[in-house]
Order: structure tokens, then C-alpha cells, then sequence
């Protein structure tokens, strides 16, 4: 009989990765905390009309939900991300503007599985709900941008644009559905299918075979109104003054039906083509209001973790963190000293670890070994007698038998600070 393993574009993320997923989002929580972002944990699945209201043109939405019927007739999804879940948690709790919150966790998608595109697979991202103001779209671009420069990251290339505000995109919506009805022949069947839903998911397109129609279509700028460019000039602005480097696409138009004014994608140039965008936003400036709440601007971004991770593994940087105890404990007198010996440099504030199962010394120390301490304590029979232990340098090898009350002074001292 095989036993079982893992779904589809699910994984088991093991030690020390795992290790490293968790450093990712502390260090993501810091970087949002130093900029006034709380954090906020949204619930894995929800109501199915939460999501669609993401707009039912985008394939997350229609081809790729998560979504069933629970057993009270329910007709739930998990989310596939969380920008639809914090706007909801808005419109539920009205909190009072502006709300600052950062997230982070697992979403769902049944896309097909290969590297950097996942069935189960993390993000983190903030939300700022509230203020329709220009600086509020830096802001939120300048803290990934931080992030990303937190992890290390270099080659991180950041895309932004404008799609002008309802007005502007309603207008160029028209204008370019009625450019790519004329085309409709030189389109690839995938977007003759979209066109009718979305007309601006078909600029989106990389297949070849729309490439030249795409090329030619018309450009949001030349439809983008007096409003609208103040504002992301002011964007732009803004961030030159801080100094972070973008260059404006005029495709960039990203999935979301509420969508409005900024959009922004990061990649990564570290990475092959197939799975680039490292993450990437926008404002929604209708997503609370179509999910019952007051009309409340809001702007976000969400970061895919296992990729930007890639993004890392390729720039030789953010390793996993180092998983070593301080101290390991050897105990050759039957273990009843490892378990307070242990127990004591723990409560001292050190981290310790310890064999089982009685083995003999040197097996013992060669788990000691294996488990990089930079400091092993070891208690024999001797020891036991006399009230003293042995503590000893994994490195240099260099040992001092201490008094039983010195051992935790003496391992301070090894391993270079103060108890
Ligand atoms: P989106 O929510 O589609 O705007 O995606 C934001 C970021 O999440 C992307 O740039 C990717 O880094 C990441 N992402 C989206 N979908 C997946 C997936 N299926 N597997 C892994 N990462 C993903």
C-alpha cells in the first residue's frame, strides 16, 4: 500500500525553509509596522460574493476559486487573496480612517502547478483605506520597495501606470473595446473570449498571437483626464524625491475590476520569464463600497512569498536563518541531569538542546556536533558526584569544569555575552 503525499501545487515546506518563511513575514511585519500598518489576520475562506466582487472578468474569480457549498448550504471559497477579505473586515467593522493593516498568510488558486506558481501558495501585503492621496500610493510602493531591500534583493525592477479615474477608464474602455472588435480575427481565441467580459484583460496578454493587435491598441494616457494625471504625477513625484527607480507601462492594468488611478508591479530580473512578477498592487478606490461599506478610497499591494523567495535564491540573499541552539546538553549519567540542566539554561534565557534515549558519550557528542551549538555542557558521573560540569566549546574544543551554580556565568562567557 503507498501511503499519501501531497495535492497538487501543494507543498510540505520543511526546516530550515520553513524557518525562513517565517523570518520573511517577521521581517515584512517590522518593515510594515515602521511605517504605521497593523496587523490584521482575515479568515481563510469566506463567502463566495466576497470574491466576486473582484470582478467576474478575471480568471481568479471564474476559473480558478477554491469555492463549494459547506455543510450548512453555504456557498463558500477559499480566498484566493486577501485585499476583497480586508475590504469586507472595512465595511463590516468601520473601523475609523485611515486603516493602516498588513497581512500575511496562505491563498488559494487551481492554477496549473509548476515553479513559482502554486495551488496553496503565500503572501503578504498591506491595505491603506481611506485617504484618496497620492502620497498614500508612494507610500505603500516605498515600504515594498523597503521590504525588498530588507531581503536584500537588488534586481528588483518596479512597473507603474495609471488608469485614470471611473470617468477616464470608462471612456477608454469603450474606445479601446470598439478597437479590438474590428480585430477580432487577429485575436487569439483566449481573448476573443475575454473581450466581451473585460476588454483591458486582453492588454494583459502574452501570447504571441495577440502581440501585434496589443501593440497597436490605443494607450490609457491619451484618455487619462486633468484629475487623474495630477494625481499620479504627484505619485511619480514623490517617488523620485525618495529616490526609488520605476519606469511607467502603459499596459500595466493587473486583474482586479476595481482597479482606479495607480497600478504597480515589481519583478524580479534575477528570474526566468516564467514567473517574474514578484508582486505587485494598486488603488480600489470602489472595492469597500461594492462590498456594502461607505465609498472609501483605498490603495495595497500583496507580495508572493515562495516567489520572492525564488527572487532570493537567485541573488544569494535572505538565507534561511540560522536554526542552532546556544547550548546542547550531554548527560552520560542516564539523562535526568539533561532534563534539568536543560531546563535551567532555558529558563536562564538560553536556547539548549539535548539527547535521548541514553547514549553513550560519543554518540552524544556527535549529535552535539550535528546540531550546531557553539557550546556543549557535559555532566558524567564525576561530575555528578563533585556538583560540577563540563563546559566546553564545540569550536575550539577548549573545556572548563565549572562549579554546578557557575554553569550558566561560564556559558555566558563561551559563547561571548552576558547570562
Ligand atoms: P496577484 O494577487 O495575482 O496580484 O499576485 C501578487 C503576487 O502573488 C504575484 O506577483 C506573485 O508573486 C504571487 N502569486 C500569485 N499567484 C501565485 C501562485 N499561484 N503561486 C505563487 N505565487 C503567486
Amino acid at each position: 500500500m503507498s501511503g499519501f503525499t501531497t495535492s497538487p501545487g501543494t507543498r510540505d515546506i520543511l526546516p530550515p525553509d520553513a524557518g525562513r518563511w517565517r523570518a520573511f513575514q517577521d521581517v515584512f511585519g517590522e518593515v510594515a509596522a515602521s511605517h504605521g500598518y497593523r496587523y490584521l489576520i482575515p479568515p481563510m475562506f469566506e463567502d463566495l460574493g466576497v470574491f466576486l466582487r473582484l470582478g467576474e472578468a478575471t480568471d481568479v474569480v471564474t476559473k480558478e476559486m477554491y469555492d463549494f457549498e459547506d455543510k450548512g448550504g453555504r456557498r463558500v471559497a477559499l480566498r484566493p487573496e486577501q485585499t476583497a477579505s480586508v475590504c469586507r473586515a472595512f465595511a463590516q467593522h468601520r473601523p475609523v480612517p485611515p486603516w493602516k493593516v498588513w497581512y500575511a498568510g496562505p491563498n488559494f488558486r487551481y492554477e496549473k502547478p509548476q515553479q513559482g506558481r502554486y495551488r496553496q501558495f503565500d503572501q503578504v501585503g498591506v491595505e491603506l483605506l481611506g485617504p484618496c492621496d497620492p502620497d498614500a500610493d508612494a507610500e505603500v510602493i516605498a515600504l515594498a520597495w523597503g521590504f525588498y531591500r530588507r531581503l536584500g534583493l537588488q534586481q528588483i525592477a518596479l512597473s507603474v501606470n495609471t488608469l485614470g479615474d471611473e470617468g477616464d477608464l470608462q471612456r477608454y474602455t469603450a474606445v479601446l473595446q470598439a478597437y479590438l472588435a474590428e480585430r477580432l480575427d487577429e485575436l487569439s481565441e483566449e481573448s476573443r473570449a475575454t473581450l466581451s467580459r473585460n476588454p483591458l484583460r486582453v492588454l494583459d496578454s502574452k501570447r504571441p498571437a495577440d502581440a501585434a493587435v496589443v501593440a497597436g491598441a490605443p494607450r490609457i494616457v491619451d484618455h487619462v483626464g486633468d484629475g487623474a494625471r495630477a494625481h499620479f504625477d504627484r505619485v511619480l513625484a514623490t517617488l523620485g524625491e525618495i529616490g526609488i527607480p520605476y519606469a511607467v507601462e502603459d499596459r500595466l492594468v493587473r486583474g482586479l475590476d476595481y482597479y482606479r488611478h495607480t497600478t504597480f508591479e515589481f519583478v524580479s530580473t534575477a528570474l526566468d520569464a516564467a514567473h517574474v512578477a514578484v508582486g505587485g498592487g494598486g488603488r480600489y478606490d470602489g472595492l469597500v463600497e461594492a462590498l456594502g461599506g461607505p465609498p472609501t478610497p483605498g490603495v495595497g499591494f500583496a507580495l508572493g512569498l515562495d516567489r520572492t523567495l525564488l527572487a532570493c535564491d537567485a541573488e544569494g540573499c535572505f538565507p534561511a536563518p540560522d536554526p542552532s541552539v546556544d547550548v546542547f546538553v550531554v548527560d552520560t549519567t542516564g539523562g535526568r541531569e539533561a532534563a534539568l540542566v536543560a531546563d535551567e539554561l532555558r529558563r536562564a534565557g538560553r536556547s539548549a538542546d539535548r539527547a535521548y534515549e541514553q547514549r553513550s558519550m560519543k554518540s552524544q557528542m556527535k549529535i552535539a556536533d550535528r546540531s550546531g551549538a557553539r557550546v556543549a555542557v557535559i555532566v558524567g558521573t564525576d561530575e555528578l558526584a563533585s556538583g560540577t560540569i563540563v563546559v566546553r566549546s564545540m569550536k575550539s574544543g577548549e573545556q572548563r569544569t565549572v562549579a554546578r551554580s557557575e554553569m550558566v556565568g561560564a556559558v555566558a562567557a563561551f559563547l561571548g555575552g552576558a547570562a
